[in-house]
Order: structure tokens, then C-alpha cells, then sequence
């Protein structure tokens, strides 16, 4: 067998796209091959020294683990330099190929090509708009209509997985379907320092530098990755002084705004806000149900309300992570054979949710106390006295005191507008009892359990 069979490449690939994420994945794993030398190696093409030298450093761990997760151990990995296709001129395209999936083009050489490859989902019509993204979207659909325009730079800011990819390749999908003439070279900062070192050893920056002045449109990913790369950034200060002569449109995203980005030099810092910065904020309750509502749809998948309710208040900190969620939930449906209910939910989501750093509210709590009690929310804040419900409010009162912040007189009035010393007393009920009751304990013990894993 001198190839892997198409099952085991795919359990790899899919073993690897977990282990460095999606975008570096995109951008050296696509092509990869894995050609079988005698009983217990694997030899992995690579175009020439230098992609040898980085590949060592960066991927011979996350592929012998991959291995080691597939086949049960890792067989003696050889990243073999080969005669490939050129690498110069498929090293970049100066156009993006707007459909990952075609197989028409020649193949780049495995872990070369950072060919610019647009997501064909990350569109504007996939991209839902809220409170935490209006003006980076506003900026973008901007940007798309008038390149060069005003808005040039345009510099999107956030943290990890809030759409700042997204939008930019929804620019550059946009650019296409309108000013199809433009050329768009879209890459991301790891590529530009990896082709700028690597044509700095092969004497060949002319050509890097004409690839990349010579566009209309100039995108470049996360430029947070340069903070510390003095040549790299060196090199983009040229490249975009000798861009923006031209009145190109350039195009940038970073983990923070430009004077934010440590180590990064007043005059790039100016370059930067030369043009528009808008940041990307965490999204809302309501943007992330709407996020949720557009994936199930997009593929398709029928998720009950009361499950979207459940992600969107569990999963706060970042959109990938609510994919990450409808995917593990659809996942554990699928592999189980169960449908997607709000206790397939819970499990699915345990470990995350545990993980969440986020403060608890009242609410949560309250909400958590009551459907272990069977109480609603309405009777707890109403003026019943039966026995359940005042057990169900003083719980309520200790447990938001231990868990939050909250003073007593914000506790009172989520529970139906008590005062503060109605509180006071409510706790003091409980620590009492605690010290008699046993089933008092279990029950708290258990429903501490539940708000500190947020399984509302
Ligand atoms: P970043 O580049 O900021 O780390 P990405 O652009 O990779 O984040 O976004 C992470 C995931 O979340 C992607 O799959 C993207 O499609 C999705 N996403 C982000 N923002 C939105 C949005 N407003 N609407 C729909 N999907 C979004
Ligand atoms: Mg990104």
C-alpha cells in the first residue's frame, strides 16, 4: 500500500483539523499526502527545505498524535523534500479560488500552497448582524461596494472567533461578484512571514514584493501575528506605503485594535488608522439565538427552541464555540441515534459548560432552582406561602448570595420585590437547617452542582 486509504487520510485529516484549528488547517493540510515507506514509516512530501524546516517545527507533533489517535501509534514521520510542482508560482495566487472544493486546477505541493481559498460559506448572507458586529459589517459591505475608497485601510478588530475572517472573505467573495476585474490577494499573516522569510533565502523578494503590490485588493488575517516579527513587519510597512500610493484597498484584522497590538511601531499604528477601525464585540443573547437559528437552517437541522435557548445561554464567549456546540449536539445525536432534546443537549455540552468563566446571574440560578423544585418563576416571585415555593425562594436567596455578587436588596427583587431583610432571613433559614437537615445538604449540594456546570 503505497497510499493511505481514503477512510484512514480522512479520520487524519479530520484528527489534525482538531489539533491546529481550522485556518491553519486550511492553509497547510488540504493537500497534504501521506505515502507509506516500508513497515513503519510515512513520508509527507514537502517542496523544498525551507517548508521542511517548518514543518518539523510546527506539525511533526500534531500529525504523530493524529496517527497515534487513529492507528493506536505513530510510525516514524519523514517530511521528504520532492520534486513538485513549482513552488514559486503556486505558492500564491493572486486571485482567490471562490470554491474550495473544485478539483480543476493542478495541485499545489502539500503544505506549500497558501493559495488564497475563500470559504464559499463565509459570505454576507451567512453572516448575521448584531449590536456586538453592526459597524465592522457596515465597514465590510462598504469596503466591498467601493474598494479604495474611504474606508482604506479598513482594520476589523476582535478576539478569536467573533467573524473577522468571515467578513473578510465575504469582502472578497462580494469584490468578486461586483468588480470581477479587481485582483484580490488575500493571505494571512503566517503566510506572509513564511513566504517573505523563505524568499529572503531564495534571494527572490522582488518577486514576493510584485505579488503583492501588484493588486487591487490586499488582505492580510490576523496581523496580530507579526507583533514580534521585525522584518515581516518591516516588509508590510513597504507593501503598504507602496499600496496605498495607488489608492489599492487594503484590508486587515488583528486579536486587537492597532494600538493595542504590543510591540507594534507608531508609524504602522498610524498606517493602520489612517483609514476605518471598527472592532467586533461578543455577541448578545439575541444575536447569538439568531447565529444559532441561521446554522441549524443553513444545514438544515431541526433543533427545538428550548435547546437554542440552552447554547445561546450557555455558550457566551465566541461564535465558534456555539458551531463547536450545534456540532458536538448534532454529533451525539447522530452517533447515538438520539433525537436533540434538552437532555442530549446537557450531556453534550457538560465539559463546556463547566469551563465558563462567565459570572452567573440570578436568573440562572433561579431558573435552575425551579425546574429541579417544579416551581415557575411566576410563583416564586408571586405571593404563595405553600411549603415548595418558600423552600424554592430561600434556596434562591442563599444560592444567589454564594454564587453572585449580588446584594440583598437585587436578590429581593427577583424574588417578586422582597425587601432586604425578608433576604436575611431567608438565608439564615437555610444555614440554620443546613446544620440539621441532610436532605437539605444533598438537595444543595446537588443544585450547587448544577449552577456551577450552568444546567439551567
Ligand atoms: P475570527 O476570524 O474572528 O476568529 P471567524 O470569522 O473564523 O472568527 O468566525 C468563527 C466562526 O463563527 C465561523 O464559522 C463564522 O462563520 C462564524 N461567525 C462569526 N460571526 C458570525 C456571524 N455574525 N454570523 C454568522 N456566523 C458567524
Ligand atoms: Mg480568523
Amino acid at each position: 500500500m503505497s497510499q493511505f486509504d481514503i477512510k484512514a487520510k480522512a479520520e487524519l485529516l479530520s484528527q489534525l483539523e482538531n489539533s491546529v484549528g481550522k485556518e491553519r488547517f486550511d492553509n497547510w493540510f488540504k493537500k497534504i499526502e501521506f505515502i507509506s515507506a516500508g513497515e513503519n514509516a510515512v513520508h509527507i512530501p514537502v517542496p523544498n527545505s525551507f517548508y521542511q524546516d517548518f514543518a518539523e517545527r510546527e506539525f511533526r507533533k500534531p500529525i504523530e498524535e493524529a496517527f497515534g489517535k487513529v492507528f493506536g501509534n505513530a510510525p516514524e514521520i519523514v517530511f521528504k523534500v520532492t520534486e513538485m510542482a513549482d513552488i514559486e508560482t503556486d505558492l500564491r495566487q493572486a486571485e482567490p479560488r471562490l470554491d474550495p472544493s473544485t478539483k480543476t486546477e493542478a495541485p499545489a505541493p502539500p503544505l506549500a500552497s497558501n493559495a488564497p481559498r475563500l470559504n464559499g460559506e463565509y459570505t454576507f448572507e451567512n453572516f448575521v448582524v448584531g449590536p456586538s458586529n453592526r459597524l465592522a459589517h457596515a465597514a465590510a459591505m462598504r469596503v466591498s461596494e467601493k474598494p479604495g475608497g474611504v474606508y482604506n485601510p479598513l482594520f476589523l478588530y476582535g478576539t478569536v472567533g467573533l467573524g473577522k475572517t468571515h467578513l473578510l472573505h465575504a469582502i472578497c467573495h462580494e469584490i468578486r461578484k461586483q468588480s470581477p476585474h479587481l485582483r484580490i490577494a488575500y493571505i494571512s499573516s503566517e503566510n506572509f512571514v513564511n513566504e517573505f522569510v523563505y524568499s529572503l533565502k531564495k534571494g527572490a523578494l522582488e518577486s514576493f514584493r510584485n505579488k503583492n503590490r501588484n493588486v487591487d485588493v490586499f488582505v492580510v488575517d490576523d496581523i496580530h501575528f507579526f507583533a514580534d516579527k521585525e522584518g515581516s513587519k518591516e516588509e508590510l510597512f513597504h507593501t503598504f506605503n507602496a499600496i496605498h500610493g495607488f489608492r489599492k484597498q487594503m484590508i486587515f484584522s488583528s486579536d486587537a485594535a492597532p494600538k493595542d497590538i504590543p510591540n507594534l511601531e507608531e508609524r504602522l499604528v498610524s498606517r493602520f488608522q489612517m483609514g476605518f477601525v471598527a472592532g467586533i464585540d461578543t455577541p448578545t443573547y439575541e444575536t447569538r439565538l439568531a447565529i444559532l437559528h441561521s446554522k441549524a437552517e443553513t444545514r438544515d437541522i431541526r433543533i427545538p427552541d428550548d435547546v437554542l435557548h440552552f447554547i445561546a445561554t450557555s455558550v457566551r464567549s465566541n461564535i465558534r464555540e456555539l458551531e463547536g456546540a450545534i456540532n458536538k449536539i448534532v454529533g451525539i445525536s447522530t452517533l447515538t441515534a438520539r433525537t436533540i432534546d434538552i437532555d442530549l443537549a446537557r450531556d453534550a455540552l457538560a465539559d463546556t459548560i463547566v469551563t465558563s468563566t462567565l459570572p452567573l446571574t440570578i436568573q440562572e440560578i433561579q431558573r435552575i432552582v425551579c425546574k429541579c423544585h417544579n416551581v415557575t418563576v411566576q410563583e416564586l416571585q408571586a405571593k404563595g406561602w405553600s411549603k415548595r415555593i418558600s423552600a424554592s425562594r430561600q434556596l434562591c436567596a442563599y444560592l444567589a448570595r454564594t454564587f453572585t455578587n449580588s446584594s440583598l436588596k437585587e436578590i429581593g427583587e427577583h424574588l417578586g420585590g422582597k425587601d432586604h431583610a425578608t433576604v436575611m432571613y431567608y438565608i439564615a433559614k437555610i444555614e440554620g437547617a443546613l446544620l440539621t437537615d441532610g436532605r437539605l445538604r444533598a438537595d444543595l449540594d446537588a443544585l450547587s452542582d448544577r449552577i456551577r456546570k450552568r444546567l439551567v
